[in-house]
Formats: structure tokens, sequence, C-alpha cells
């Protein structure tokens, strides 16, 4: 099994945790960069994205973080954690930081205050046996990509799911609905690594 990381700095990393085991990992929180150096892939929750790099920077994971995915580090972030590998966000809170490694630009909470929080199927390449549930929750939308980027799933014709290499983000939250499909897609891609 897999050892795979949960970024716990803010967020959550709970729901995070258990669907990485029900899927088929073994999840393990990171908070530190010892810790970091041991997990084979990580998963950046959702929370809040300007809280979650302010720790990074003061936890001393940031250069970590970055360093480990050029190394080729598989991540998975979602919602909050899509903001964190984006390598561009539209509209950044002051001294916002990303780790970046998906050549995109993010706007936050691009959905609106009518539309804060909603539920919608979303189709998702790489996923098998029909939609997922998307739950988004004040969720980011992708609002241009690189030409490396593969669009995974749109809602309303923005992206919501992309994948880099061995990067991949959703806008909406697959921990909170006891689908386990795109960590399991995950955890290949971890795998993959793992058996090279
Ligand atoms: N709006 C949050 C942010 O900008 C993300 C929300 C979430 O992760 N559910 O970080």
């Amino acid at each position: 099994r897999p050892l795979i990381g949960v970024l716990a700095l803010q967020g959550d990393v709970r729901e995070h945790f258990a669907a990485l085991a029900g899927a088929g990992a073994e999840p393990r929180t990171v908070r530190r960069p010892e810790e970091l150096a041991e997990v084979d892939g990580l998963v950046i929750p959702g929370g809040e994205s300007t809280t979650i790099s302010k720790l990074a920077v003061a936890f001393g994971l940031l250069e970590p973080l970055r360093e480990r995915v050029r190394a080729g580090m598989p991540v998975y972030g979602s919602c909050a954690g899509m903001i964190m590998l984006a390598d561009k966000i539209l509209d950044p809170r002051s001294g916002q930081e990303t780790v970046g490694g998906i050549d995109m630009i993010v706007r936050r909470n691009a959905f609106g205050r009518q539309n804060e929080s909603f539920e919608a199927a979303v189709d998702m390449a790489d996923v098998e046996g029909g939609p997922v549930e998307g739950v988004f929750i004040r969720a980011p939308w992708v609002e241009s990509t690189g030409a490396e980027v593969r669009v995974l799933a749109r809602h309303d014709g923005h992206p919501v799911a992309v994948r880099q290499g061995r990067l991949l983000a959703t806008s909406f939250h697959p921990e909170l609905t006891g689908d386990h499909r795109v960590h399991e897609a995950f955890v290949a891609m971890v795998r993959g690594t793992a058996d090279r």
C-alpha cells in the first residue's frame, strides 16, 4: 500500500485521510519536512488557501513542497488544494503563495455569491462508472491552462478537474461523498511511480 501524506496544516484533513484509506492507500499526516520526505504522494486538502499558504511558510514546508513537486512526487489537491497547485492565482490575497506545478491560472471563489455551495454531477475523464457527485464549496475554477494540462472535467463550461503529469486537482470535494473513485485514480497514479 503506497504511503500517501495529507498536508495537515488546515482544512478537511480527516476526510481525505478516510478516503485514502478507503482507496487502498496508507495515509499519514504531514506537518513537518521530515514527514514530507517519507511519503510516496501527497494530498492537499480543501480549506482556506490563504491560511494553508501562510502555515506552509511558517512550518518551513513551502520550499520542500516545491522541491518534491519538481522531483515528480504525485500530488492531488481538492479546492483550496487545487489553488495551492496552480502556478498562478488570478486574485491572490496579499502574500498568498502557491506550491505551483500545474500550468494554470485559477480564480478563487469563482462560482459567486448566489452559488457559494452546490452539488452537481461531474463527468470526469479517467474515472469509470458514471459521473461523480461534485460538492463545490466556495470553489475555484480554472481560468486558463497551458498546453501540458489535460482538462478532465468541466462545470458550466469551466474546467473543474485537471491533470498535468503526476499532479491532479479538482475544484470540488470527493472526500466528502463516500465515493472513493477520484482517490482511487490518484492512488493508481502514485502506484505508477512506486512501481517504477
Ligand atoms: N475559497 C477557498 C479558498 O480560496 C477554498 C474553499 C474550499 O477549499 N472549500 O481557499
